[in-house]
């Protein structure tokens, strides 16, 4: 089936070994219109993952140049290309947020979707992830698997996605296939077949000759000339080598491929596999993840993307190939979606980018939002083009939409045609999964990813009427990207900004500032610490209200207790005690205002009003008066919850991170005292090349600032890269250096 799928859609300028440069002289600037009715078979939905700077936005240039939709290619340290087309992108010359960008390739149609590289920006990956049917990741030639690659490795194999592996940068001097390709294995794990290998020319700096080991042809790039390729025959010496390397190709993918293995062994013979059998075995293996399928390159140098964008075609799914997506099977025909991506332009107002999974998206239909539980009208139709739209009247199942004029809908968001297909789904999930209906509801609700925010720092507008402006401006980027957390804090007055790192933070006061045209100040930039438990406490509450004429009265008795998971624990109801059946008899309506108090109660912990966590709620007794409201219930168990807190003492939790720094020989011992002065550890020091891989575990209050003073420290001979560790413990003097850095008070006088 698969290989009949193949032939149907190999072009026939593939047969005459012209494939590439004919492709690439079709100067088209939109897909084609018959792929606008896309065969779902030939959609390609795929995003390009990396460690920053490995070279996604300048391949993904090279990609939409050679599909003819843009005429000209962009250089990232030129601020010209078009997937980071924000301002801020182009002036850090990284990718911040993900763009979709639609073009077709032969007989394919790619909907690509760039995604940010930086640690900051990972809750916008992983809403990407789940709307992709396949990935390609970037490595650098230079430096194999990193410490982002990991992280977005891991991320897309929790989104169950198939991967292609594209070793960028071998025209440098230090690249080093095999040792990328080994990272692969030893770092993550992975079975990388190499399809191609990379050639070393004399005289010209780094690669522009690449033999590919499917087709068993030599490629050569005029890098002068950006779009052509000389495609010849393997000849002497190299033939020898090329044969034996496609003998081992051969074999594993035969290690993977019951249908190759199969035909080999009649065949008695590893060599005369022909590349249609090869690439269909390659190609079931991708999808089974038995495989990742490596090609290499020189982006910068116009050097093998050509080949990447074929190996796309061939070896990643296509929707209907994707692992059943649950959504599918509950919404069959009738239509559903997932809003990934919500971005401002200033035409056009917000424009929510979606990935229909089942039905047909029409132009200007009615769509139901499932977390909002209300529908909401949108407007033009679109597909994008980076920073350009085309209209359409209607977008497939499979496909990617961009619609304008919604305006509560949120990345993440799942929408229906109607009310009766969300609640039709609601019910078969609840049967499906054995749970009730609003637990159900939940499920569909939820994109199923949600990060917490690791900084805190307030954020003033330049006077008190700007407020409102800025307040929309927030609401707006919210709703953008729902890593970061907007919080009014009652008592000080002040707005809170919560995100992922200092670079997120600053990137929305730069947004603020250029696109809103609001002058915000930052505050400090904070560590969002949470608070743990110190010790186990039972005690009970009396709770008394009187507004106008009626009176709430509420009466309790609960016992707090420390966990060791670090998680947000549901209020219980005592079973055995003396009150059981009395609690197990309360309504939903006050079981629910109780829950609520709760969750407010540990909303701000009493050392430095961070978030409780790793705390067992146990109710043990309630009793309230004729007409007490819910309010007061929840106030109750609020102030409940608050008054054994602070009985039982808290401690502070902290983020710690995991770091990679990539040093200089010479400058690593100061590297290493300087990380020892802030609490950090050293898990293990590496050679790579010439340089020395450390990895350590830092806590992140200690790292504010780091990379500015590591440039300095080191002359600019180290970089690094974190992510999340762990959050832990912090030991009495620790809890009071922390309070004193944030409150200026120290709480041991
Ligand atoms: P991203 O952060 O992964 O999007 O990476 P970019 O595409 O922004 O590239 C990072 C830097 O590496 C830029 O200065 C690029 O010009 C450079 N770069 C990209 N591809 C190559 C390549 O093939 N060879 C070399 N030597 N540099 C490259």
């Amino acid at each position: 089936m698969i290989l009949r799928q193949l032939c149907k859609f190999k072009s026939p300028s593939r047969r005459a070994g012209l494939v590439y440069i004919k492709s690439c002289t079709r100067q088209q600037s939109r897909p084609s219109s018959d792929l606008r009715s896309a065969d779902v078979e030939r959609i390609r939905n795929f995003g390009i993952l990396a460690h920053i700077d490995a070279g996604k936005t300048t391949t993904t240039e090279r990609m939409l140049f050679y599909s003819g939709t843009i005429k000209q290619m962009g250089e990232v340290h030129h601020g010209n290309t078009v997937t980071d087309f924000m301002d801020q992108e182009r002036n850090r010359g990284i990718t911040i947020t993900s763009a979709a960008v639609t073009f077709d390739w032969n007989d394919y149609r790619f909907n690509l979707i760039d995604t940010p590289g930086h640690i900051d920006f990972t809750m916008e990956v992983e809403q990407t992830l789940q709307v992709l049917d396949g990935a390609v990741v970037v490595l650098d030639g230079s430096a194999g698997v990193e410490a982002q690659t990991c992280t977005v490795w891991n991320q897309a194999d929790k989104h169950k996605l198939p991967r292609i592996v594209y070793i960028n940068k071998m025209d440098r001097a230090d690249a080093d296939f095999s040792m990328s390709v080994e990272s692969l294995e030893s770092r993550l794990g992975a079975n990388p077949i190499a399809l191609q290998i990379p050639m070393k020319s004399n005289g010209e700096k780094g690669i522009s000759t690449v033999i590919d080991l499917v087709t068993m042809q030599l490629l050569e790039w005029d890098r002068k000339k950006s779009k052509s390729i000389n495609v010849s025959q393997i000849k002497g010496e190299l033939l020898e080598m090329a044969l034996e390397e496609r003998i081992r190709l051969v074999e594993l993918v035969a290690d993977v491929d019951e249908i190759l293995a199969e035909d080999v062994i009649q065949r008695e013979s590893l060599s005369n596999v022909v590349p249609a059998e090869l690439k269909a075995a390659i190609r079931r293996a991708t999808i089974k993840k038995l495989c990742v399928p490596v090609l290499c390159g020189s982006s910068y140098h116009n050097v093998g993307v050509q080949p990447l964008m074929d190996a796309i075609g061939l070896y990643l799914p296509s929707p209907f190939e994707r692992p059943k997506d649950y959504l599918v099977n509950l919404f069959k025909d009738s239509f559903c979606a997932r809003a990934f991506k919500v971005r401002h332009d200033s035409h056009k107002g917000a424009v929510t980018f979606m990935r229909v999974f089942s039905g047909n998206f029409q132009k200007g239909q009615k769509l139901f939002n499932v977390r909002l539980q209300k529908a909401e009208q949108s407007g033009q139709l679109l597909v994008a083009y980076a920073d350009e739209y085309e209209e359409v009247q209607d977008v497939g199942c499979g496909n990617i939409a961009a619609v304008t004029g919604l305006k509560d809908t949120f990345a993440g968001d799942l929408v229906t045609g109607n009310l009766s297909s969300a609640n039709s789904a609601k019910a078969k999930l609840a049967k499906l999964k054995n749970i009730d209906s609003n637990e159900a509801e939940h499920i569909l609700a939820s994109s199923g990813s949600s990060m917490e925010p690791v900084f805190f720092c307030s954020i003033e507008p330049p006077s008190q009427s700007a407020q409102k402006a800025l307040d929309k401006a927030l609401l707006e980027l919210q709703r953008e990207d729902n890593s970061l957390k907007v919080i009014f804090n009652q008592e000080t007055g002040q707005t809170i900004l919560g995100g992922m790192g200092e670079l997120h933070i600053e990137i929305i006061k730069e947004r603020i500032v250029s696109e809103y045209k609001i002058d915000v100040d930052l505050g400090p930039m904070q560590i969002a610490y949470k608070e743990i438990l110190q010790d186990a406490i039972k005690d009970s509450h009396q709770f008394t209200q009187k507004i106008g004429s009626s009176q709430s009265n509420v009466s309790l008795v609960m016992s707090l207790e420390p966990q060791d998971e670090y998680i947000q624990f549901p209020l219980e109801m005592d079973k055995s005690g003396e009150d059981a059946a009395k609690l197990s008899s309360l309504p939903p309506r006050i079981i629910n205002a109780l829950r609520k108090g709760t969750a407010a109660g540990f909303r701000s912990g009493p050392l430095l009003n961070c978030p409780v966590v790793g705390v067992k709620p146990v109710l043990h007794s309630f009793s309230s008066t004729y007409g007490t409201t819910d309010t007061a219930i929840i106030a109750a168990m609020t102030q409940c919850v608050q008054k054994l807190l602070k009985t039982g003492g808290t401690r502070l939790l902290e983020p710690v991170m995991q770091m990679e720094l990539i040093a200089d020989a010479e400058v690593l011992s100061a590297i290493i005292s300087d990380l020892t002065r802030r609490r950090g550890n050293v898990v293990s020091i590496v050679e790579r090349g010439k340089q020395k891989v450390l990895i350590a575990q830092t806590p992140l209050s200690e790292l504010l600032g780091y990379s500015t003073e590591l440039r300095t420290m080191t002359s600019g001979r180290a970089s690094f890269s974190m992510e999340i560790h762990e959050l832990r413990p912090m030991s009495q003097v620790e809890t009071n250096t922390a309070i004193k850095r944030v409150t200026g008070f120290d709480p041991s006088f």
